[in-house]
Order: structure tokens, then C-alpha cells, then sequence
């Protein structure tokens, strides 16, 4: 078997292993498929999170009996970081394609700018974009939420005073300037994010996205090196745990592994001990994230079975054997009362099965992904194919429904 036939037939276990949880193309009405993927943000150097230039960003979290101020990374920033890369990665390697595609108005990139995306690409339609001029509105079909550190927020972030001292020997003393916060080095933080109602192609796209991206910071900053650590793939019919959640039994394992001394008797001190340390290990902090994305799981009645992308060997074998494991019921039987498989058990890739696959998405296996993808989106974004959303009024309303909360309800009289 050549090289490269090995690699098709791993990507292809893949694809095959999670067909029950992803669609052969992206359809218009929503449907419970779910793929979280849980990755741990690490900081390779210091970052600035900010919304005012100036204070890092946090909250307040309650966990076991204490609260405690973390660090935060809004959602809407690891999100546009991401789509800044997803696009960029697009003009690399489909700008003729796209223009193929698109025919006589041509293929311009796409854009970050919130009412000129092109809402022809792979990007727009996974990402989704608020209605422009003459066009659709696209509900995007990845949802982050916010992530948050391990850590109190004293521990990781370095302050800075700037005493500009002049060169006078004797002068009156002067308050210091505030430098913006910074988020040190080593700071981890626990995500998760949740595709829904994607193809195979649309998942393996983000995972190569997440797996290259490395800048989460303000787009005018130079500073901040992040490495996204690829935990698991979760596919299922429901939507798992929270980065809160996950990030909160993080801290509460750790506390749990500390042993009673002298100056720390109860589990208050134990998980302060936690939240104020210098360091984490990395390795411990993966292994527990991935425990506690399972355990919380479990809890709210979500199962994975385990599935492992094998050494490059055994691929072939390994695909026919998931094939005749999927297989349909022999003639005769009653397929009501012996179902082939459970439809509540949803499917679990480790980092190492993941780290297989990723190592295969090299950018000729991505650009082939986004080539099909090109075409698979077609009917999605087809305007004459909405059925609802043609009429002024009910543009309108769309594009409202972007700029505000999921919370706020939609008046129905904005026309
Ligand atoms: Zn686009």
C-alpha cells in the first residue's frame, strides 16, 4: 500500500466512524448532530486579553464553596481569530476553485467585514454571516462559548507600572503609567466547541483550523503564541458540557489530589492552593480535562463509545471491520425489536487517534476537503432555495436577529 493510499483510508475511517453523527451535505432545517471538541489553549508566550486596551479580561467563578476572580477568553474572540484563519487558509488554496464556481462575479476572498461576506464559500456557510444586500442570512453551525483559566487571575497575570525616570538625579516622584495586563506564559485554557449539522468535510476543515491556529489575541497585537492541544473528537446526539464546566472539575480534581498537611486542612485551602500556584503541568491538565469532559458526560446521560484511528497498517483492515460492525440486520429479523446499535450511544476519538489524523491534513488533503465542500454547500446556499426570507420585511428581520442576543425576542412588527 502506497503512502498516500494509507492516508485516504485513515481519513476515510474516520468519515465512516462518525457518519451517524454528521450529514452527507449541510441541510437548511437544524437537526441533533453534535460534534464537541475539547481543546486545552495553552499560552506559549504572554498574551493580552483586554476589552479596554488596558485590564485583562475576567469573571468571577464559583466553584466548590469559594469564588474566585480567573482569567477569560471570550467566545467571540477564540471565533473571530478562527474564521480570520479559516479564510486566509481559503484564499491559500481555493481561490481558483472558488472563482470556478462562482462563474461570471468572480471570487473576491471573502471578509471579515460583518455585512460584505461572500456567503459562497465553505467559510460563510459553516461560520454562517448576517444578511447582506441582495443576499441570505447564514445561522452559523459552530457555537464556542467562554473559556476560563484554572487559575486566579493574581497568579497569571503580570502587571506592568512604567516609571519613566527621566535623567534628572533628583526629581518629585511621579505615578506610574499602566501598561496593559498581560496573561503569562503557561496559562491554560480548558475550551470546548460544538459543531452541529456539519459534513465530514466541514469538521476535518475546523480541526485543521484549531490545529494551525495560533494567534488569539487582539488582531493589533503582535503579542501572544497559543497552542491548541487537541483533546478528543465527542460525536453524539446531544450537545455536551460547557468550557465552565469542564474547567471547574479541573480544579476540583487537583484540589482533590493535595493531602492533608499542618497548614492546609480543608478543601477551601486545597483548592486555593490550586487556583494561586505558579505552574500547572500540561500533561496533568490534559489528562484530567479529558476526564472531566467524560465524567460530566456521563452525568448528563451523554455515552461515547471509544474509536481509535489505528497505526497506518491497519487501516484497511480496521475499515472493514467498522463497515461489518455497522451492518444492517440479516433478512427476517425484526429490526424494531433488535436494533443494530443503540442510536443514544455517540462516538469518542482520543488525542492520539485525532494527532493521526491531523498529521494526514496536509494542505493538498485540505484543499481536496474544501473542493467537495464547494460543491456540497450549494443547495444551502442557494437563494431560491429559501423558502422563508425572500420578502424585504423578512430580510430585515434576519439581519436584526444577528446583531442582538439569543435571549431578546424578535419583535415581529421591525418592518
Ligand atoms: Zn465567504
Amino acid at each position: 500500500m502506497t503512502n498516500n493510499e494509507t492516508k485516504i483510508n485513515n481519513i476515510e475511517t474516520f468519515k465512516e466512524l462518525l457518519k451517524d453523527f454528521t450529514l452527507p451535505m449541510p441541510e437548511n432545517k437544524p437537526k441533533e448532530n453534535y460534534v464537541n471538541i475539547l481543546v486545552l489553549r495553552e499560552l506559549k508566550s504572554a498574551a493580552r486579553f483586554t476589552t479596554d486596551g488596558v485590564e485583562a479580561n475576567s469573571a468571577i467563578m464559583r466553584i466548590g464553596s469559594i469564588e474566585e476572580t480567573v482569567g477569560k477568553m471570550f467566545g467571540r474572540k477564540q471565533v473571530a481569530s478562527d474564521r480570520r484563519k479559516a479564510k486566509a487558509l481559503q484564499r491559500t488554496l481555493i481561490s481558483e476553485e472558488m472563482k470556478t464556481a462562482i462563474g461570471d462575479e468572480g471570487w473576491n476572498g471573502c471578509t471579515m467585514k460583518v455585512n460584505d461576506m461572500c456567503q459562497k464559500c465553505p467559510e460563510c456557510a459553516l461560520f454562517g454571516s448576517a444578511a447582506s444586500e441582495e443576499s441570505i442570512s447564514i445561522t452559523s453551525r459552530v457555537m464556542y462559548d467562554e473559556a476560563y483559566t484554572i487559575r486566579a487571575l493574581n497568579a497569571i497575570v503580570q502587571e506592568y507600572f512604567q516609571n519613566a525616570p527621566g535623567d534628572d538625579y533628583s526629581k518629585k516622584p511621579t505615578p506610574g503609567i499602566r501598561e496593559p495586563d498581560f496573561f503569562k506564559e503557561g496559562t491554560l485554557f480548558p475550551c470546548v466547541i460544538t459543531l452541529r449539522d456539519v459534513t465530514a468535510e466541514e469538521l476535518l476543515f475546523f480541526l485543521n483550523i484549531t490545529d494551525r491556529n495560533s494567534r488569539y489575541g487582539a488582531t493589533t497585537t503582535r503579542f501572544g503564541k497559543v497552542q491548541n492541544h487537541i483533546l478528543g473528537v465527542y460525536a453524539s446526539h446531544r450537545e455536551g458540557p460547557s468550557s465552565l464546566e469542564v474547567t471547574r472539575n479541573i480544579a476540583l480534581k487537583l484540589a482533590g489530589k493535595i493531602e492533608d498537611s499542618d497548614t492546609i486542612k480543608n478543601f477551601e485551602d486545597k483548592l486555593k492552593k490550586v487556583m494561586f500556584s505558579d505552574t500547572l503541568h500540561v500533561d496533568e491538565i490534559k489528562k484530567l480535562a479529558t476526564e472531566s469532559y467524560e465524567e460530566i458526560s456521563n452525568n448528563q446521560r451523554i455515552n461515547y463509545l471509544a474509536k481509535d484511528i489505528l497505526s497506518t497498517s491497519n487501516a484497511a483492515e480496521h475499515i472493514e471491520k467498522t463497515i461489518n460492525a455497522t451492518a444492517s440486520n440479516p433478512e427476517g429479523n425484526n429490526t424494531i425489536a433488535s436494533p443494530v446499535k443503540s442510536m443514544g450511544v455517540g462516538v469518542k476519538f482520543n488525542e492520539i487517534s485525532v494527532s493521526i489524523i491531523l498529521k494526514e491534513l496536509n494542505d493538498d488533503v485540505v484543499k481536496s476537503l474544501l473542493v467537495v465542500q464547494i460543491d456540497k454547500i450549494k443547495n444551502l446556499l442557494n437563494p431560491k432555495n429559501i423558502q422563508e426570507g425572500t420578502s424585504k420585511a423578512q430580510k430585515v428581520k434576519a439581519g436584526k436577529a444577528k446583531a442582538i442576543p439569543k435571549s431578546t425576542s424578535i419583535e415581529p412588527n421591525i418592518a
